[in-house]
C-alpha cells in the first residue's frame, strides 16, 4: 500500500504563524492582566476567560502543527524509501560516483552483479581501489598477467568515457555499460543485460556464417558441375557462371564479372565471331531469343562457328532470374552421326540385299532361330501362292506347312501328313542333300536348306520344272535306240531282269523272242547303208505295231538284232506272237534284191521262255543270259532251218 501523501508545507507554516500570533496575543493579555491589580475589577473575570482560551487555541495550533510536522516526515522517508525500491528494481545496474572518482551509492542490480565487490561498496571508495577488488575477486579474467595496464586503461577509459563498454560477466552474462559524466562532475555508469540481444546477434551471425559457406559450397558445385553454368538474375544480367561455360565460350569470358545483360553478351559473342551466323539474320533471331527467353527455351543442341556441339538448357527461376546449363555434346553428336550414317548404310546393304534377294533366280526363305519366317522373295512366294496371306505374319515352318498342307497347296506327298512332316523336319535340320519334290501346280523345285551357324535356316528352291523334264527326255534318250526309237539294250536288260525277278516272284510265264533279219549284209550290200537304216526302221516299226500290249517291251540289241520281252506269255504264246510278226513284215513286203530267202526283207525269230531254262543246270551266270542264250540257240536253229521262220527253244519238262 503507497503511504499517505504528506501534508503541504504551507499548511504547516500557516499553523505555525497562527501558533506564534496566538502566543503574541497571549503575551498582550497577560501584560493586560498585570495592569488590573485589582482581582475585582470587572474585567478581570472576561480577560482571564480569554486568556485561558487563547492558550488553549494557542496549544491546539501548536499541536496541529507538530502533527503536520510528523506526517509530512514519514510521508518524506516513505517517498525516499519507495525511490529506493525503484532505484533497486531497476533491471539495470546503476553505479554513481562523485567528481572525485569515489563511490556514492549504487542499486540492487549492480550490487548482485559483482557480490564479491558488495562488502566494498562503502560511500567514499575510490574507483582505481573497487578495480584492484575486482581483479583481486578474478572477476577480470582477460586482464590476467596484464593487470596493470588494464587499470590503467580502464581509469582513463573512466575519466573520459567514450563508447560504451560490451562485457561478459562471470556468470555468463553479457552487459552493455554506458559511463556518462553528470554537469556536476560527478558520473552515472549504468549497465543493461544484453545476453538475449548478443544471444540473437551471435545467432544471426552464425546463420550468416552459414549462409556464406551454403554459398561457397554452392559455387565450388557450379565450379565442379560437368557443363557450363550461367545464372542471369530478375533483371537479366548475368550474375554467375563456371569455369567450363567460360572455357566453353572463351570470346566472352571476360564479361562474365561485368554483370552485363544477356543481350549485352549475345550481341558482344556476335560481335566477336562467337555466333554462327543465323540464316535469318542476327536481329531477327536475337528477336526470337527473347521471345524464348521470356517464354522458356524447350532445350536444344547447337552447332558452335568452331565446329562444337553445345547441348542448351534454360528455365526460369522462382524468383524471374533465367538458369542455363551447357553441354558439350560434340562427342556425342558425333557419335550419334556415325551412327546415323551406320544405319543408313546398314539400310542400304539391308535394301541391296533384298534386292539381291528378289532378283536371286531361285526362291529364298529365311527363319529366325525359333524356325519363325522372316524374309522370302517373289519367286518363293509366287512357288507358294495357297500361304500368299502368311508371308508377313512371322509364321513358324510348321504354321506355313500346315496352312499350305490344308488349303490344298502341297504338291503329292510320299507318305502321310504327319509323318512327312516329321521327316521334313528331320530333313531340314540335318542340312542334308538338297531334295527335288513336286509343287501342287506340277512343277518341280529343288530345295537347299541350311541351318545357320547362330540359329536359323536358309532355303532356297530352285524351279528345276524343265530340268526334271530334260532330266526325263535324258533318260528316255539313254534308254532309246535313236535309229529305231526302240527301247535299247540298255533299257532291255534292266526291264529283262526285273521281269524276271517278277515272274519268278509270283511264279507267272515270260518269254523272249530274239528277231534277226536275215542276209541283211547282202541287203546293205545292194541297196546301200543308208537304205539298210531305212529298213531297219521299217522291221521295228513292224514289230512294234505287233507287241502292242502294255506290258510288251520290243527292243534293238544291236545291229540287225531285235528282241520282244513278253511277260505274261509262255513259249506257244510268244511263238504265235513271232509268227503274227513274220506274217506282219511280209505283208509289208520291203523288198531284199539279194535274199536267197524270199524278195523281201525277212527275219528269223528264236523263242524261249522260263520253262527252257529248267534244261540246264541252275544258270551260273544268271537266269537273265540264260534266257538270252537259250533264245539264242533258238534263232540259230531257226536260221539253220532255212531262215524266215520261227523256232522254240527245247522245252523241257517241269521239274519234279
Ligand atoms: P544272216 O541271215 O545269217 O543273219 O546273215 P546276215 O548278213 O544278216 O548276217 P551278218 O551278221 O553276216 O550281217 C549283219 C549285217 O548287218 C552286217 C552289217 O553290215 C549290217 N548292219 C548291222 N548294223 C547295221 C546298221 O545299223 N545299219 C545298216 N545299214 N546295216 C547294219
Ligand atoms: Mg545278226
Ligand atoms: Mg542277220
Amino acid at each position: 500500500m503507497l503511504p499517505r501523501s504528506p501534508p503541504p508545507p504551507s499548511v504547516i507554516r500557516r499553523l505555525l504563524l497562527l501558533a506564534v500570533a496566538l502566543g503574541l496575543f497571549d503575551l498582550a493579555l497577560l501584560a493586560w492582566r498585570l495592569q488590573l491589580a485589582d482581582p475585582a475589577h470587572p474585567w478581570v473575570l472576561p480577560q482571564r476567560v480569554l486568556s485561558t482560551l487563547v492558550t488553549l487555541a494557542l496549544v491546539v495550533a501548536v499541536v496541529l502543527a507538530l502533527r503536520r510536522l510528523r506526517q509530512a516526515l514519514e510521508a518524506a522517508h516513505a517517498q525516499t524509501e519507495r525511490e529506493r525500491m525503484l532505484f533497486d528494481a531497476l533491471p539495470t545496474g546503476i553505479v554513481v560516483w562523485d567528481a572525485d572518482d569515489r563511490f556514492v551509492l549504487c542499486n540492487a542490480d549492480f550490487r548482485a552483479l559483482y557480490p564479491a565487490l558488495a562488502p566494498h561498496l562503502v560511500p567514499g571508495l575510490p574507483f582505481e581501489q573497487l578495480l584492484r577488488h575486482a581483479l583481486r575477486a578474478g572477476l577480470v579474467p582477460e586482464a590476467a598477467g596484464g593487470e596493470q595496464a588494464w587499470i590503467e586503461g580502464r581509469l582513463a577509459q573512466h575519466r573520459q568515457p567514450q563508447a560504451p563498454i560490451v562485457r561478459r560477466m562471470a556468470d555468463g552474462r553479457w552487459r552493455r555499460i554506458v559511463e556518462q559524466r553528470l554537469p556536476d562532475g560527478s558520473m552515472l555508469s549504468h549497465s543493461v543485460d544484453i545476453t538475449e540481444l548478443v544471444g540473437k546477434e551471435q545467432a544471426l551471425e552464425a546463420a550468416r556464417q552459414d549462409a556464406e559457406r551454403a554459398r561457397r559450397t554452392l559455387v565450388e558445385a557450379v565450379e565442379a558441375l560437368p557443363a557450363g553454368f550461367e545464372l542471369y538474375d530478375a533483371d537479366d544480367r548475368l550474375v554467375m557462371t563456371n569455369r567450363l561455360m567460360r572455357e566453353m565460350y572463351p570470346l566472352i569470358a571476360d564479361l562474365a564479372d561485368q554483370r552485363p545483360s544477356f543481350e549485352q553478351v549475345v550481341r558482344t559473342h556476335h560481335a566477336r565471331g562467337g555466333v554462327a551466323e543465323p540464316p535469318e539474320g542476327f536481329e531477327a533471331w536475337l528477336a526470337g531469343r527473347r521471345r524464348t527467353r521470356a517464354t522458356g527455351l524447350p532445350p536444344h543442341t547447337r552447332r558452335q562457328p568452331d565446329g562444337r556441339w553445345i547441348r542448351v538448357h534454360e528455365s526460369r527461376t522462382s524468383d524471374g532470374g533465367v538458369v542455363g546449363v551447357r553441354i558439350d555434346v560434340t562427342e556425342l553428336e558425333e557419335q550419334r552421326l556415325a551412327l546415323e550414317r551406320a544405319r543408313a548404310d546398314a539400310e542400304q546393304a539391308r535394301r541391296t540385299l533384298v534386292d539381291a534377294v528378289e532378283a536371286l533366280p531361285a526362291g529364298f526363305e529365311l527363319y529366325d532361330a525359333d524356325d519363325r519366317l522372316v524374309m522370302t522373295n517373289a519367286m518363293l512366294r509366287q512357288m507358294y501362292p495357297h500361304i500368299g496371306d502368311l508371308w508377313d505374319r512371322g509364321l513358324r515352318f510348321e504354321d506355313l506347312v500346315r496352312a499350305n498342307h490344308e488349303r490344298g497347296g502341297l504338291g503329292p506327298l510320299a507318305l502321310p501328313f504327319e509323318d512327312w512332316l516329321a521327316e521334313r523336319q528331320r530333313e531340314r535340320r540335318s542340312g542334308g542333300p538338297p531334295r527335288v519334290h513336286q509343287l501342287a501346280d506340277g512343277r518341280w523345285v529343288r530345295t537347299y536348306e541350311r541351318p545357320l551357324p547362330h540359329g536359323g535356316l536358309v532355303g532356297v528352291r530352285i524351279d528345276v520344272t524343265e530340268l526334271q523334264r530334260l532330266n526325263s527326255e535324258l533318260g528316255r534318250l539313254s534308254q532309246t535306240d535313236a535309229l529305231t526309237g526302240l527301247a535299247n539294250r540298255r533299257l532291255f536288260d534292266q526291264r529283262l531282269a526285273e521281269e524276271l525277278a517278277r515272274a519268278r516272284r509270283r511264279g507267272t510265264p515270260l518269254a523272249l523272242a530274239i528277231a534277226d533279219v536275215d542276209h541283211f549284209k547282202r541287203y546293205n550290200d545292194l541297196h546301200g547303208h543308208p537304205a539298210g537304216d531305212a529298213c531297219l526302221k521299217q522291221v521295228a516299226a513292224v514289230l512294234r505295231d505287233t507287241a502292242r500290249r502294255p506290258s510288251d517291251l520290243v527292243a534293238r540289241l544291236g545291229g540287225e538284232e531285235f528282241a520282244l520281252l513278253l511277260p505274261q506269255d509262255d513259249a506257244a504264246a510268244a511263238a504265235a506272237l513271232a509268227e503274227r510278226c513274220l506274217a506282219a513284215l511280209d505283208r509289208a513286203a520291203l523288198p531284199h534284191g539279194d535274199s536267197p530267202v524270199a524278195p523281201q526283207v525277212t527275219v528269223s525269230i528264236g523263242v524261249a521262255d522260263l520253262a527252257a531254262l529248267a534244261l540246264a543246270p541252275p544258270p551260273a551266270e544268271g537266269d537273265a543270259s540264260a534266257l538270252l542264250r537259250a533264245a539264242d540257240r533258238a534263232l540259230y536253229a531257226a536260221k539253220q532251218a532255212g531262215r524266215h521262220r520261227v523256232a522254240l527253244a527245247p522245252r523241257h519238262p517241269a521239274p519234279g
